[in-house]
């Protein structure tokens, strides 16, 4: 079925800290997706989420230690999100927040719902629970007795009354469901990591904790609030209630970093399927940074803040260094000590100096050509099968390929011979043909540097695209 609406979601962000370039990574790609269905489908019929997961314990003690009431807490820390996004021209229609009145509204009922179709159960809970996951881990992930991705954080042993989703009783539909395509998960390598863990040892999922109060309330029994997990996801379905926007439901495409894969292909699924409503179509999560080849962590002080980046290079390069640096859904190396090189190579030489020198040839030349509407459809190919970098490498051969070609026609050597006239015109023309399509390529991802080509085509008025640092 050709596609007549497109809702694309990142996962909403846990607010317990300022975003960094991991926050950054996931949400320029939905911006690319949500900017490229727009222009196929119109503003209308796209919707892109983003937004701050802003319950759960690990938010009210970090509220705690900085001396906020967890209400404050989110509201100091959610600007900085928004404020990061907006710098990097994330074109977002909604900016989600689980603290919103119809967020909190909707879980309560979907919960209800869950309930009243007996897929809900009161039982005991044991189990060692990770704060940073918001988790409870199996022994067996244990590295050393901590937790794989915290090991600063010791894992606690609780045991609870717990309200419990009955999640094995949907989890070989589920299986099903993504072995067939129907709900597609990639990439491959974490589809299958998927698949395995849906055909393992699965337990019933524990959905309220007792006794924490920033949190959702469980509708019929307001001593436990809901567990923050099921309460997040359910904010992709909840927005669309508080925006009246039925029709664009179910999620088209969404994204996220592949250590909260389980929740969004399995959890999520089953519990869209106890509720009787469609299902993703896509859910696709990417690989991990690392930072010049060693783990992003505050201790090693090499967490990069996009809002820095934004500020030394620009929206745009800012989008590039990202989108370009690894295949979408591989892990890979950000190269931070390369940025200032790859600005200079790629963006300020490459691309920069194929516009400055076609626009200024043509003012030369007083040639005055006109734009007409152009498309890259290979690019286009690219971005809708989210291979982003794969894209953005089939400009840059446009790029690199015109570049060239004035290099070897040297047209600022025909210029100063009337008899060359016909080639000179011949070479500006192709020139100037390469320009409209790169930023047709470009629209999406570099929407700023895109615009900025085709006035300077239509102007003639040559200017920097991108300054020498
Ligand atoms: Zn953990």
């Amino acid at each position: 079925m050709p596609q007549s609406k497109f809702y694309i979601t990142t996962p909403i962000y846990y607010a317990n800290d300022k975003p960094h370039v991991g926050h950054a990574y996931t949400t320029v790609a939905a911006d690319v997706l949500a900017r490229y269905w727009r222009e196929k489908l119109g503003k209308d019929n796209v919707f892109f989420l983003t937004g701050t997961d802003e319950h759960g314990q690990k938010i009210a003690e970090a509220a705690e230690r900085s001396g906020q009431q967890p209400d404050q807490f989110v509201d100091s820390l959610m600007p900085a999100f928004q404020e990061r996004f907006a710098a990097l021209n994330v074109s977002n229609d909604i900016f989600m927040r689980t603290t919103k009145r119809g967020h909190i509204k909707f879980a309560q009922e979907f919960l209800a719902e869950l309930k009243a179709r007996g897929y809900i159960y009161k039982g005991e809970y044991e189990g060692i629970y990770c704060v940073g996951d918001e988790a409870y881990i199996a022994e067996s992930d244990l590295v050393d007795g901590k937790c794989p991705h915290h090991p600063n954080l010791t894992p606690e042993k609780r045991q609870e009354e717990n309200y419990f989703f009955k999640f094995t009783e949907f989890a070989p539909r589920i299986k099903e469901l993504i072995e067939s395509g129907e709900l597609e998960v990639r990439p491959e390598a974490r589809r299958n990591e998927v698949l395995a863990r849906l055909g393992g040892d699965l337990h019933d999922l524990s959905i309220s904790r007792p006794g924490l109060e920033w949190g959702v309330p469980v509708p019929w029994d307001d001593s436990h609030t809901m567990y923050v997990w099921v309460e997040a996801l359910l904010n992709y379905a909840s927005a669309l209630e508080i925006e009246s926007l039925p029709s664009l439901w179910p999620p088209d495409v969404q994204l996220m970093a592949k250590d909260i894969l389980w929740f969004h292909a399995a959890i999520w699924p089953a519990l869209l399927l106890a509720n009787e409503r469609t299902l993703p179509k896509t859910i696709f999560a990417h690989g991990f940074f690392t930072i010049d080849g060693q783990k992003m962590s505050k201790t090693l002080g090499n967490v990069i803040d996009p809002a820095e980046l934004v500020e030394e290079y620009g929206s745009d390069a800012t989008r590039y260094f990202l989108l370009s640096a690894v295949p979408f859904g591989n892990d890979g190396d950000l190269a931070a000590s390369r940025f200032a090189e790859i600005y200079e190579a790629d963006l300020a030489n490459g691309l920069g100096n194929l516009l400055n020198r076609t626009v200024t040839m043509l003012n030369r030349a007083e040639l005055k050509l006109a734009t007409k509407p152009t498309s890259f459809t290979e690019v286009e190919q690219a971005i809708e099968n989210l291979e982003f970098d794969k894209g953005l490498k089939l400009i840059w051969d446009v790029v690199r390929e015109a570049n060239k070609d004035l290099e070897v026609a040297e047209p600022w050597k025909l210029i100063k011979d009337t008899e060359n006239r016909e080639q000179l015109e011949q070479v500006l023309g192709r020139a100037f043909g390469q320009l409209e399509k790169i930023a047709a390529g470009l629209k999406v991802y570099l929407p700023e540097t895109s615009a900025k080509i085709v006035h300077q085509l239509e102007t003639g008025k040559a200017e920097s695209l991108f300054p020498r640092q």
